[in-house]
């Protein structure tokens, strides 16, 4: 099924798939576990923030094993009417949280500013502590001093419906979210010396802005794995971590592309790298009357690669990543013939370096920073 089929409609909008039930529910079975861990000695009094938190807060209670109470409150944000933002509240807290351990469970956090009235209305209740959880926080528009102890996930700030969160009033009864659907075609270079972390990025990447990455290094291993024509052929290359030459590439490239015409966007992943892939890939978009949006390279200094592509071959199974002199001369080749390509993206504004160097999750917040930006 393609990604067009899987798109919903609310109202007068189109959504597209963002983050399946599986995946919503690992990120909850990791918050459930923490509050399983902390709170098993005590009675906590959950409080769900209506109408959005409903089905996380169903969720974490089926998790949480031990004694445990549960109430609701109801805000409404008159955001955008007054200036200040102000909350009011439209459904009171009955429950008594005094001398009480308060966990408050929130399905997402953007500005802050619900959050915020609501720890003011706690703040009055003489309550032994309060802790906040939310399903999902917007960092980028979080603007409170407030400390969430526990967030499921962080999203870019896009807007999302499903698992309780609405579009007026619509979608909160989908098991899985979905995010506002771009028209807009979104074509990234993922660029960087092996072991940059192009493939790791890339897989985060691709679900968060809904676009199909197209690793060329995978395409060829696949093919060397089927024993095809192909495989056979860039075999003898990649053993050596030489390019396979550029027409072979090229035509895979197109053949890939082709088969996602209805993507909204592609992650290219190990390609162009040399130049006449790179003006290949401006002819095939500009038929289709798009265009590269930007290059984003992960930049690594080459003893952090070699140690990282060592340490991966001990799992990867990958013959270029069990030998130190290919995996130097991946990187040559990288420096040779490859790296001139900052310069033919630098010419057209669409480079952005970034510093590849860190966790997995503060790289991907700075790649996001960058393409959110597009
Ligand atoms: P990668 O998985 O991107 O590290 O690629 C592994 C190997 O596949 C490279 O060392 C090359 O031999 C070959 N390869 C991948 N992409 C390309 C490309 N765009 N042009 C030429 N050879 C490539």
């Amino acid at each position: 099924m393609s990604i067009l089929d899987k798109t919903i409609t609310l109202h007068d909008l189109k959504f597209v798939p963002y983050l399946s039930e599986e995946k919503v529910s690992k990120v909850i079975d990791e918050i459930a576990a923490q509050l399983n861990q902390e709170f098993r000695n005590e009675v906590p009094v959950f409080i769900g923030v209506l109408n959005g938190s409903f089905m996380f807060v169903s969720e974490i209670l089926k998790r949480f094993q031990y004694d445990c109470e549960v109430s609701f409150i109801k805000l409404k944000s008159y955001d955008g009417v007054t200036s200040s933002g102000d909350v009011q509240e439209i459904l009171g807290l009955e429950q008594s949280v005094v001398n009480r351990t308060v966990i408050v469970l929130e399905d997402i956090i953007d500005t802050g500013t619900t959050l915020e009235a609501l720890l003011e209305i706690l703040g009055n209740k003489n309550c032994k502590q309060v802790k906040v959880a939310s399903l999902f926080l917007k960092p980028e528009v979080y603007t409170k001093k407030y400390k969430i102890d526990y967030v499921g996930m962080n999203i870019p700030d896009r807007f999302i419906v499903g698992y309780g969160l609405d579009y007026n009033g619509l979608g909160r009864n989908l098991t899985s979210v979905y995010q506002l659907k771009s028209e807009k075609m979104t074509n990234l270079v993922l660029f960087g010396p092996p072991g940059a972390g192009k493939g790791t990025q890339a897989e985060v990447l691709k679900d968060t802005y809904n676009l199909v990455h197209i690793s060329t290094g995978d395409v060829f291993r696949y093919n060397i794995k089927n024993a095809t024509e192909l495989g056979t052929l860039a075999k003898s290359y990649i053993d050596k971590g030489q390019l396979v030459p550029d027409e072979v590439t090229i035509n895979m490239l197109n053949a890939e592309v082709e088969k996602n015409l209805e993507a909204k966007g592609f992650i290219f992943d190990g390609f162009p790298r040399t130049a006449a892939q790179a003006d290949a890939l401006e002819n095939l978009l500009s038929a289709k009357g798009v265009s590269v949006s930007a290059m984003v390279a992960l930049e690594v200094n080459d003893e952090v690669l070699v140690q990282r592509l060592l340490e991966r071959g001990k799992t990867s199974g990958r013959a270029d990543d069990a030998d130190e002199s290919v995996i130097r001369n991946r990187i040559k080749v990288y420096y040779d013939e490859t790296a001139i390509l900052k310069e033919y993206y630098q010419k057209q504004d669409k480079y952005f370096g970034i510093d590849g160097i860190g966790a997995i999750d503060e790289i991907t917040t700075r790649l996001s920073t960058v393409i959110d930006t597009l």
